[in-house]
């Protein structure tokens, strides 16, 4: 009795429904806390007197699935952790998450059903609101990378024009400064020779560089948004295909290559070869050329999802650098190896798109270990959120 009046005190204190109800023929609710009036808008008296008060105020888009889950839980198969939208009487909407456990006597018959929701109308905007912010950050990216393509055609057409009525002026000025006099001829000389000149080079190497810009955001937003075919990989001949990519390397530099037993993956090729390719392009582009380089590919199923593994022996990454590296244009330690730090950004964006996690380990020196995961059974059209 004890024990019940400090579990009642408890549940009365708790912003979140608890409730308890015994099933059977004659269904009935034992108990339900406070909190059900506040956050159903209904009496605690109408629950009690009809057990089934919650599911007709469950929203109609829901109660069906909400329902059948509720029987199959009481029927023993599956567990109740839904969440559902209610309507309440004053016509507002509330999203609830709710749990229930079975508790059963000695020979597995339920006797008690106890079970605890919670008002997570916040957080369901708050995604909501998250979702639709990063849907248009991916839009921004797209319309500004793409728009910024067409004043940098014209800046590149130009500043050719400019080069080229440079070569008609430049013999016409040469001429005309035979008639100067000798103070100014020096001043003119310098304008013609380095000024314009040089001002044209730097213009040439920034629309150069604008461009790769432009160009690697335009891809991140095109990954983003193709479309994914998903289909039964044999993820053993896709990572031997992505190694015969770099036979020359291997072979050339003589790294030793291990590829363990991994299992089949529900994926889009495209994006499996890009991600393979890009870690194992890194692995070996980043070896040590101090030692005998090696790259290890591993692979294991992980509950609902398979994990994958890149891992070198080379110059590995600083501690600070690790999160930084899978921003876009982000690069770390020895700048003379080429790269324009994009390719783990790509990697991300393709692991997240198939529900997945990418993250690394590593350390100066030693070597790194890139680890992703792919869900693995999605349907096709469920990748994104
Ligand atoms: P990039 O290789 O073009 O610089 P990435 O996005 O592929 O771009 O990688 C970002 C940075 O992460 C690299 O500049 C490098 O410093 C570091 N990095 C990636 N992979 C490895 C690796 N296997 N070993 C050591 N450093 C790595």
């Amino acid at each position: 009795r004890e024990s019940e009046e400090r579990f009642r005190q408890i549940a009365e204190n708790i912003d979140d429904v608890f409730w308890m109800t015994e099933p059977g023929p004659i269904e009935k609710v034992l108990y339900v806390s406070p909190a059900f009036e506040r956050v159903w808008g209904r009496q605690s008296s109408e629950l009690l007197a009809n057990p089934r008060v919650w599911l007709a105020a469950v929203h109609e888009k829901d109660r069906e699935s909400v329902l059948e889950t509720y029987e199959e839980f009481l029927q023993g198969m599956g567990d109740f952790d839904i969440e559902y939208r209610i309507a309440r009487p004053d016509g507002s909407i509330r999203w609830i998450w709710d749990r229930a456990f079975a508790i059963r006597d000695r020979d597995g018959n339920i006797r008690r059903v106890a079970g605890l929701a919670q008002d997570i109308t916040q957080r369901k905007a708050d995604e909501q609101k998250k979702g639709q912010l990063y849907k248009e950050i991916k839009h921004f990216a797209y319309i500004v990378s793409h728009d910024l393509r067409a004043p940098l055609v014209n800046l590149r057409g130009f500043s050719r024009e400019l080069e080229m009525a440079m070569s008609v002026l430049r013999p016409a000025v040469e001429k005309g400064l035979e008639q100067m006099p000798q103070e100014n001829r020096r001043e003119v000389q310098l304008a013609l020779e380095e000024d314009v000149t040089e001002s044209l080079e730097f213009i040439k190497s920034s629309i150069h560089k604008m461009d790769h810009l432009i160009s690697a955001i335009l891809k991140l937003s095109r990954l983003e948004r193709t479309e994914l075919d998903f289909e039964r990989l044999d993820m053993n001949s896709l990572v031997n295909e992505t190694l015969d990519t770099f036979a020359h390397e291997i072979e050339e530099k003589g790294i030793e290559v291990r590829v363990g037993v991994m299992p089949d993956t529900l994926a889009d090729r495209t994006s499996m070869e890009q991600i393979l390719g890009n870690l194992l392009g890194n692995a070996i582009k980043y070896l040590d050329p101090k030692r005998p380089g090696l790259v290890k590919i591993a692979g294991w199923p992980h509950g609902e999802e398979n994990a994958f593994r890149v891992s070198d022996n080379g110059l590995g990454i600083s501690e600070s650098d690790v999160e930084r590296i899978f921003e876009v244009f982000q690069r770390a330690g020895d700048r003379a190896v080429p790269g324009e730090g994009m390719g783990l950004a790509y990697v991300r964006t393709l692991v997240r798109r198939h529900q997945g996690r990418i993250w690394c380990e590593s350390e100066p020196g030693t070597g790194s270990t890139f680890t992703f995961t792919i869900c693995n059974h999605l349907l096709p059209g469920e990748s994104d959120p």
